[in-house]
């Protein structure tokens, strides 16, 4: 029996008749081809124009599309679901490709709390003839069009017909040229994010989903109690530690730990003690960074605690002590909140700064300007850019090219792994030299102020072990390039006699973490709190006269 046979000969209404797989690669064609400009264009730039890996690309995505909407090409279902994806498809291409924006989360955040007068603006003469066209008449097309379905089972074997070769075809497309594809996306999260309408539609339920689980979480206040023990700056110098976040730096090539090049000659002059078996909180920034700062362990971390909790920061402010966080990478993922964050970034000096990112020494002369006015005790975040790749090249200055030739490109297929790791090189080379220069500055200032330094990197980098390069693995298959992280630690004059080498020395030799950070920092300002745990601090233990 024909589902419409009825309604059609009633209105006497001619309309074309369409297979069921006909219409799902008819409308997935087209949600490629009309609503994916940005997409492909960004393809294009960020392949630099391989017309292979182009074209791999392509085929991969369209049969990945054909098999979405043929897997939905169901009675009573595919029409409403291709109708919603055609119209979000051409909203959303209107706003990519027109103002070239990325429909991400905190877009979308925008978006629901915008009001209707600033909405209004958006709908302007422009959209609605393109909503006419792109959206509007393609869905009058596709309700036009009677669609012929075939009985059940007849419709699972031929769907699953055309669904599994085109799973298979995009694999191997992905697949043959993933590395290419790997390094092009993790420099540029913005190609994928205008896949249109899937990614932008995903997104969205992403965020209602975490919204409304996270959305009225407040940071819980922490170590209210907290207080420094030796009072207020009367009678001694007031405290300065600058704690430096890395980012990318893996303890594997650090000569201070073993490695083979004298990656680190500047530190090594240095009277520094180094943890050569230090672990990371997570493999990627957005959890190792809120988690180093954070009171939990990486046992007891999850995001959601970390949004719900206050950070070491926050406890130190609780105690009094002034709190800075400069960023000179992607920011401070919420645990400077409520404090003074000072973005470098948009510095925009252009000895050190361009294409949206800056060297990382623009925080040492942001460092020189201030260092002077410091008369409180006083905890500075230095969040580096440090060794971020695959851009790895545009880390350090032409001066310090010192282990050639190194890999000039962001894309990895264009260089041998020999020339990637010389870039690599010579980025912890970079952040050696700017971890002394922080040092010289410290130590400048050692006659008026109590001055230490701690450097721990967010996470590491695989270089082509395993095959694998950058990093963002799961915790539990990490290889360990991805977890090991380099830990430094400097005391000023001060500092110095007011702690056991001997016993720091040891520690040196005991297997730590990021769980150390958070204690370690409180312990080191002389923060007392509830809050800090004495067996994860591991200087205050080290402190001469101590008790705990
Ligand atoms: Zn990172």
């Amino acid at each position: 029996m024909r589902e419409d046979t009825g309604a059609t000969s009633r209105k006497g209404l001619w309309r074309p008749e369409l297979g069921s797989i006909t219409v799902a690669i008819l409308t997935s064609l087209y949600l490629l081809a009309i609503t994916n400009q940005s997409f492909w264009s960004k393809g294009w730039l960020y392949l630099e124009g391989r017309p292979t890996t182009f074209a791999s690309i392509a085929i991969g995505v369209a049969c990945l599309y054909i098999a979405l909407c043929v897997a939905v090409s169901v009675k009573y279902v595919m029409k409403p679901v291709f109708i919603v994806l055609i119209l979000a498809a051409a909203a959303g291409a209107w706003f990519m490709d027109q103002f070239g924006v990325v429909i991400d989360i905190e877009m979308i955040r925008n978006a629901a709390e915008t009001n209707s007068a600033e909405a209004g603006h958006l709908i302007t003469p422009g959209f609605v003839l393109h909503m006419l066209i792109f959206g509007i008449l393609p869905v009058v097309l596709l309700i036009w069009v009677k669609v012929r379905h075939r009985s059940f089972f007849r419709k699972v074997r031929s769907n699953l017909a055309v669904i599994v070769p085109a799973l298979v075809i995009a694999l191997v497309a992905g697949l043959s040229h993933a590395r290419v594809y790997a390094a092009a996306v993790r420099s540029h999260h913005d190609w994928f994010e205008t896949l249109n309408p899937f990614v932008p539609l995903v997104t969205a339920v992403q965020f209602a989903v975490g919204e409304s689980g996270n959305i009225n979480i407040v940071a819980a206040p922490l170590g209210e109690d907290a207080r420094v023990s030796d009072g207020p700056v009367t009678g001694r110098k007031p405290r300065l530690m600058i704690v430096v976040a890395g980012e990318t730096a893996r303890a594997d090539n650090f000569s201070l730990g073993g490695y083979e090049r004298d990656t680190n000659p500047e530190l090594a002059k240095k009277d520094i003690f180094y943890f050569p078996q230090t672990t990371s909180c997570g493999t990627a920034t957005a959890v190792s960074l809120p988690c180093m700062f954070s009171v939990y362990t990486r046992a007891e971390y999850s995001h959601r605690k970390g949004l719900a909790t206050q950070s070491l920061l926050g406890v130190l402010s609780h105690a009094g002590i002034d709190v800075e966080w400069w960023d000179n990478n992607t920011g401070d993922k919420g645990i400077a909140r409520l404090l003074k964050v000072h973005s470098l970034i948009n510095s925009g000096n252009p000895a050190y700064c361009s294409g949206g990112e800056c060297q990382d020494q623009v925080l040492i002369d942001a460092l020189d300007g201030w260092i002077g006015s410091v008369n409180r005790d006083t905890v500075l975040v230095l969040h580096q850019i440090g060794s971020h790749g695959p851009a790895y090249y545009q880390r350090y200055p032409e001066a310090f090219r010192r282990f050639v030739p190194d890999c000039r490109s962001a894309d990895f297929s264009d260089c041998s792994r020999e020339e990637i790791v010389n870039a690599y090189d010579n980025t912890i080379a970079y952040t050696d030299h700017i971890l002394a220069s922080v040092i010289d500055r410290l130590a400048s200032q050692q006659d008026r102020l109590d001055v230490s330094m701690l450097y721990m990197s967010d996470h590491g980098e695989s270089l082509g072990e395993f095959g694998l390069y950058l990093h963002g693995a799961p915790y539990m298959i990490a290889p360990p390039q991805q977890t090991h992280v380099p830990f430094v630690l400097w005391l000023g004059k001060d500092a110095k006699a007011a702690y056991s080498a001997d016993c720091l020395k040891e520690e040196t030799t005991k297997p730590q973490s990021h769980d150390n950070l958070f204690h370690s920092v409180l312990g080191m300002m002389r923060v007392e709190t509830k809050v800090r745990d004495p067996a994860l601090d591991i200087i205050s233990a080290c402190r001469l006269g101590a008790t705990s």
